[in-house]
């Protein structure tokens, strides 16, 4: 069954507008009487029967509420520094399969690309659009949220202000793993930075540790970054969330 998230809150009747429309009505034929999901602000979702076309919009009946749980019992971010290409079209789509409920593009010192102000909305928007359609098809209740590209140092001096266990993925770590900062954390917000593919610069590790954010070992190979960024949100998921099913 198609699903739609609405910026509303679910009620017995409600009319979808727009792409979402769209995508219902031309591409996919959807007739009167057919069924999709419809999932709001709150994670909330619904079962609809559609009722009825009125020029680009399309009017719904709530057939029942749907009691489902795909969403994991973490609040996870990754705050991921701008790997090059088209990498974080990927990172984006895995994350939000893997349940990750915000994602920030970050500019650190060995960031390659640059992105001018309208570059920055518009790429912010496509990795968002990326978010969306992955939410669809892998059924998640609520939809990540692709932040504005933010300096590295700006949102490292925010975080530590709020209540999230952070971790910085560094190659060159040997104390700590992250499966021992996992195992020793508690709460439910977990942050994770990965960076791009030159790796933080040394003023940047010890910026981050200068603000008593721990850096930890993925293991002694060193990863692409996508493949860091997968990895970790994985592990994270395993470790606190609900990959791998819930106990
Ligand atoms: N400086 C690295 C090198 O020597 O080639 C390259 C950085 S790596 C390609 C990109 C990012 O992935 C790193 O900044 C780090 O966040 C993460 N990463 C890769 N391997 C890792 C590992 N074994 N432990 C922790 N983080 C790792």
């Amino acid at each position: 069954m198609r699903r739609v998230f609405i910026a509303d809150l679910l009620k017995k009747n409600i009319t979808i507008t727009g792409a979402d429309a769209h995508h219902l009505s031309r591409v996919m034929r959807s007739k009167i009487g057919d069924h999709i999901v419809v999932a709001d602000d709150e994670g909330k979702v619904g079962e609809y029967a559609i009722t009825g076309f009125t020029g680009d919009s399309i009017d719904l009946e709530l057939i029942d509420y749907i009691a489902e749980n795909t969403e994991s019992p973490v609040d996870v971010t990754l705050a991921q520094c701008l790997p090059k290409g088209d990498k974080l079209e990927l990172i984006t789509q895995k994350a939000t399969e893997l349940g990750i409920n915000t994602i920030v593009p970050l500019v650190s010192d060995n960031c390659v690309v640059r992105y001018d102000g309208k570059k920055t909305k518009a790429k912010q928007d496509k990795w968002q659009k990326i978010a969306n359609e992955a939410g669809k098809q892998c059924g998640r209740s609520r939809l990540p949220v692709v932040e504005a590209i933010t300096p590295l140092k700006d949102w490292l001096q925010d975080i530590v202000n709020q209540n999230t266990a952070v971790c910085m993925c560094y190659e060159n770590e040997e104390q700590i793993g992250i499966k021992e900062f996992l195992c020793q954390m508690t709460g439910k917000e977990i942050a994770v930075v990965i960076g791009p593919e030159g790796g933080f610069s040394l003023d940047e590790i010890e910026f981050a540790k200068s603000l008593g954010i721990t850096s930890v070992s993925l293991g002694n190979r060193i990863l692409r970054a996508e493949t860091a960024a997968i990895a970790a949100m994985a592990i994270i998921q395993y470790e606190k969330g609900d990959l791998g099913g819930r106990l």
